[in-house]
């Protein structure tokens, strides 16, 4: 009874976009490239009110603005590889000092390697929940193959499973949609082998600090992401709205 009172105090908060009081719904999207983190990203973050935290939306920015930055990573990301461990966390640790994260954010791509990980824990960066959106290798390819973004604001569609109004613009701004330079087959396929040699272990390393009951262990949460996006949507906001009424 208590919690389901507490549910529909937060449903009301969350609605306003004000203060969640605590801080709580720091949260992590988890999955190899292609999975539905960017889509889910959008629905989590409007019900919570928190911003979205795309570490591959700011270095594309960062390689638009022609930036030392994005000089150096454009050849690392076309080559289906990661940007190095500093740059990265240096990049994010600024992001979230800014006021927009003091109730909350989403990290979608981030962390992708342990030492990323390991860098917000020691930073003293506690996460409510990791949700990892779980999504074969065979249904990857088609996935980013058919997947055209919005450049400005990050909007992705697909041209079968989640098409624009009209073919090639973005549905918001009329602007064209663009196919990502890395979403193209060979760098796909390096881009998978990328995510199970450094960033699936994170799975396993918050899934360990769950089961050791370790203090801010983050609660991990595992969704079918071969489901329709509204499927995935329903499973992740019900198991968050659980850890939301929770802490
Ligand atoms: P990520 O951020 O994990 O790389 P995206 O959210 O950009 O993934 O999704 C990759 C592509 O797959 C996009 O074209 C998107 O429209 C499409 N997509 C996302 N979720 C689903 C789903 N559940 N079923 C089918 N296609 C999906
Ligand atoms: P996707 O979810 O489709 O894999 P992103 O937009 O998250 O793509 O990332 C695009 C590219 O940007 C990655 O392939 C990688 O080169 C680089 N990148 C993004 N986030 C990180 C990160 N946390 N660490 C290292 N490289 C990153």
């Amino acid at each position: 009874m208590v919690g389901i009172e507490c549910a529909r105090v937060r449903v009301h908060i969350n609605a306003d976009h004000r203060d969640l009081e605590d801080g709580c719904m720091r949260l992590i999207l988890l999955g190899p490239p292609g999975a539905g983190k960017g889509t889910q990203a959008r629905f989590i973050c409007e019900r919570f009110g928190i911003p979205q935290i795309s570490t591959g939306d700011m270095l594309r920015a960062a390689v638009a603005a022609g930036t030392e930055l994005g000089k150096q990573a454009k050849a690392v990301m076309d080559a289906g590889g990661l940007v190095s461990d500093d740059i990265i966390i240096g990049l994010v640790k600024e992001r979230i000092t800014q006021p927009d994260c003091a109730t909350g954010f989403l990290f979608d791509g981030f962390p992708r390697t342990l030492a990323q990980a390991e860098a917000m824990r020691e930073a003293g960066v506690s996460i409510d929940a990791v949700v990892e959106i779980a999504v074969p290798d065979d249904d990857i390819v088609m996935r980013l193959s058919g997947r055209r973004s919005h450049p400005g604001s990050g909007r992705v569609y697909h041209v079968t499973f989640n098409p624009p109004k009209v073919e090639g613009v973005d549905d918001v701004t009329g602007e064209p949609l663009v196919h990502r330079d890395d979403d193209r087959e060979d760098t796909i396929r390096n881009r998978l082998a990328t995510y199970h040699a450094q960033t699936e272990v994170l799975t396993e390393f918050y899934g360990d600090l769950e089961a050791k009951g370790t203090a801010d262990a983050p609660k991990l949460i595992k969704v079918d992401g071969t489901q329709s996006i509204d499927g995935v949507r329903d499973e992740a906001l019900s198991e968050l709205e659980r850890i939301a009424v929770s802490c």
